[in-house]
């Protein structure tokens, strides 16, 4: 049993990992990756869920932190109801229905 205290910590340093993904993504490409691996690792390790923002915010493919625009294609299919990301840097997609809020 992880004790709580241990799962908020651990919540606490993904999103510090995944503002620092953020921040780097642009010019440290290879380290933002790492960022988001670290923080995959911790949530894995305490069991934590990520939010689903942040699910979405990287490839789970390659763990490239996406930048709208820049390293992911983001799609609305209508008649599906998809959102579709396309990762540019590993060219794997993701899709997501819509419909439901986030
Ligand atoms: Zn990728």
């Amino acid at each position: 049993m992880i004790p709580p205290r241990w799962r908020r910590i651990a919540s606490e340093r993904i999103r510090i990992l995944f503002r620092l993904a953020r921040e780097e993504s642009a010019k440290h490409p290879e380290r933002s990756k790492r960022y988001v691996e670290l923080a995959l690792v911790i949530a894995k390790k305490y069991k934590v869920r990520l939010p689903k923002k942040l699910k979405r915010s990287y490839c789970h493919e390659c763990h490239a932190f996406w930048r709208i625009g820049t390293n992911v294609t983001v799609r609305l299919n209508a008649r599906e109801r998809v959102v579709s990301y396309v990762c540019k840097e590993c060219g794997k997609e993701r899709r997501y229905p819509y419909g439901q809020e986030v």
